[in-house]
């Protein structure tokens, strides 16, 4: 089997060789296209960040996995990833983030343990980038949320959850504010919900949500929001068990699906090979969960959370009093416990 991978700008290119030689040396039964996406594609003047032939490898085979990508400031060019996921309507994006022994966090000291997988809506809300100055003073923003959008990705968050078994699902919303763009979501949850009685769905408004994340995250389970409330919950959640660099994501379609990192192009570490692959990894693990590379993904999960619980990691976290290894090392300690 064949995908796509773009290796992306700033840590991109350090933590995707990093993975692919984790890939190789557990005999990841995949072969990969190199497709050309990122600042440089857009710098060469492809204003969507990608060349025709990258869009066309990836409609044709269905799987990108993908670094960070820089969005060029300045006006008139659109981030890449956003382009991304609106190009191929990857409506779901899945974020799980667990407990993993050997990061320690303030709940992993407390015995609390965390698993909470936040489903965040990937194409509507103010993604749309509509926005303009009604007058000198006054900035104006527009804000879509549609039934058919709602209805897609909260549909996917109860499938997930029941294959899962999962206990709770949560609506995170701003309705008693927003009472007409998060009314509607809501009201889909609700609706959607009387699918799966077995399911105990439930709602809670983004500002509780976040205090009670930081206070009980074990008592949340599946949590599903709108675009611009998903992507700061799901940056806190990252924050709950390490940071950044243990936050995989999934974007999903019915055609096409992206796996990367929740982080960013790191900027202030590129080049230095330094940056956490994990993230990156656990994408590529559940990637591969999700082409049906069941053992594969089981024996480099296994490396993986060996190594971390072997102390060794890299500069961004762990045991201040064990050396920090690089990334290179890192991905070679993990080899060496595939
Ligand atoms: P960032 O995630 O790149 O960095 C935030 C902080 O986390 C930095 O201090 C960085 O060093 C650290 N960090 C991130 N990943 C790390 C890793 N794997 N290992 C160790 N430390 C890590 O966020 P930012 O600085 O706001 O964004 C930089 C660029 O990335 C921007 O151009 C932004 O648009 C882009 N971005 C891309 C994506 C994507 O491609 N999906 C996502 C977010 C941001």
């Amino acid at each position: 089997m064949k995908i796509a991978v773009a290796k992306g700008d700033g840590i991109g290119p350090e933590i995707m060789d990093a993975v692919l030689g984790i890939f190789n040396a557990a005999g990841v039964p995949l072969e990969y296209e190199f497709v050309d996406m990122g600042k440089w594609v857009f710098d060469k003047g492809y204003s969507n960040g990608m060349t025709p032939e990258a869009q066309q490898a990836i409609e044709t085979l269905g799987i990108l996995f993908k670094g960070p990508m820089e969005t060029p400031k300045g006006k008139g060019v659109k981030s890449v990833n956003v382009t991304a996921r609106k190009t191929w309507n990857t409506y779901a994006n899945k974020r799980v983030f667990q407990t993993l022994h050997g990061v320690d966090t303030v709940f992993s000291k407390a015995g609390i343990p965390i698993d909470v997988t936040v489903v965040r809506e990937n194409i509507e809300d103010t993604y749309g980038g509509i926005e303009h100055m009604l007058t000198h003073d006054v900035a104006l923003s527009r804000r879509f949320i549609t039934r058919p959008g709602s209805e897609q990705v909260i549909r996917y968050a109860f499938e997930m959850a029941k294959k899962k078994g999962a206990r709770r699902i949560t609506c995170g919303h701003k309705a008693n504010i927003m009472k007409i763009t998060d009314g509607l979501f809501l009201e889909v949850f609700y609706k959607v919900a009387e699918e799966y009685p077995d399911l105990k769905a439930d709602d809670v408004i983004v500002d509780d949500l976040c205090m009670k994340l930081v206070t009980r995250p074990d008592s949340f389970d599946v949590v599903v929001l709108t675009n611009l409330q998903g992507d700061i919950v799901s940056d806190l959640c990252a924050g709950l068990v390490g940071g950044l660099g243990f936050a995989p994501s999934a974007n999903i379609g019915d055609h096409i699906c992206i796996f990367e990192a929740v982080h960013g192009t790191a900027p202030d570490i590129a080049g230095k090979n330094i940056a956490n692959p994990t993230a990156l990894l656990l994408s590529g693990i559940a990637m591969l969960r999700h082409l049906g590379f069941m053992e594969s993904a089981a024996h480099i999960e296994n490396a993986l959370l060996f190594t971390l619980e072997s102390g060794i990691h890299t500069g961004d976290f762990g045991d201040k009093s064990i050396p920090s290894v690089n990334t290179t090392e890192f991905a070679n300690a993990i080899i060496a416990n595939i």
